[in-house]
């Protein structure tokens, strides 16, 4: 069979590297083109520290994502481009799988009406990672017993972003789950911002520290006793395995995709 040809846009990020490397390592997968603001000019394969391979780093643009000759692009860039992405990638006909943050409701609708215009289909997940999506499925069926939840996502000092896209899909998940909504509490807050956020009427309460990758807990409170269910990503390896999982099935799907648990058997 023959190997998927595979673009990776912010391929000299933290993210872009590992897919990289994963692409590379990956005997169905064949990496055709490396994209990002830094490292224009150099060989990926160098980058990767495995030698030449003729895949230069190179501004992300029709012309050169056309003349990778990709049929995916995996976009692991930042919130602000991510948007400007997607729809360069539709229009040149390439589907993309995006694990970027910080697309909202509004852009996913908006994005719809790009994948009808081309007719190419997208995975969007704000977790690739297969234990996260396990988290937020078993918090979606807690909720439906236990209806007060809480969400504290912790990451590295480095996220621009907050709170994290997987703690906005698991606060939907318990919100679209919840048989009854929790009774509103009048609350005495001495200082702005305590709480947390809500979304969905969920709290999120978003920590931010050096020597944290991406974890989250999600506390359920009910009659005299507590549920906490946690997953906690040490290493950006825990996302390849849904990353490469989209990646080879993306051309079999239709429309927009958002989540991974789109693609498991659950
Ligand atoms: P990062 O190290 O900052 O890498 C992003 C790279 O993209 C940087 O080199 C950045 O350049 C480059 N870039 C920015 N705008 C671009 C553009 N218009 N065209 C091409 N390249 C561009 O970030 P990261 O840690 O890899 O994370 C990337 C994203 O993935 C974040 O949104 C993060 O939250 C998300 N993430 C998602 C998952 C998931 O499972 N879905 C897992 C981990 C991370 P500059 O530095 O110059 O901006």
């Amino acid at each position: 069979m023959d190997k998927i040809k595979v673009a990776v846009n912010g391929a000299f990020g933290r993210m872009g590297r590992e897919v990289s490397l994963a692409v590379l390592e990956d005997k169905g997968l064949e990496l055709t083109g490396a994209f990002d603001l830094n490292g224009q000019g150099k060989d990926m394969g160098e980058v990767l520290g495995k030698g030449a391979l003729g895949v230069i780093v190179q501004e992300f643009s029709s012309q050169t994502l056309l003349e990778s000759k990709a049929q995916v692009v995996v976009d692991f860039t930042v919130p602000s481009a991510v948007m400007g992405n997607i729809e360069l990638a539709l229009d040149c006909g390439v589907y993309p799988v995006v694990g970027t943050t910080g697309i909202s409701q509004d852009d996913l609708k908006i994005i719809a009406g790009w994948v009808e215009k081309a007719g190419v289909s997208i995975m969007i997940a704000p977790n690739f990672a297969l234990g996260a999506v396990l988290m937020m499925r078993f918090a979606s069926i807690a909720a439906r017993f236990l209806n007060q939840a809480e969400i504290i996502e912790l990451h590295h000092d480095q996220k621009v972003d907050a709170p994290s896209g997987t703690s906005i899909k698991t606060a939907e998940m318990i919100s679209a789950n919840r048989r009854q909504e929790p009774s509103p509490r009048e609350e005495l807050i001495k200082i702005p911002g305590t709480r947390g956020g809500t979304a969905e009427n969920v709290h999120i309460h978003s920590v931010r520290l050096q020597g944290l990758l991406a974890h989250q807990e999600v506390i359920f409170g009910g009659l005299g006793e507590t549920l906490t269910i946690r997953h906690d990503s040490y290493d950006r390896k825990s996302f390849m395995p849904g990353i490469v999982m989209a990646v080879k099935k993306i051309q079999e799907l239709r429309g927009v995709v958002y989540g991974l648990e789109n693609i498991l058997d659950l």
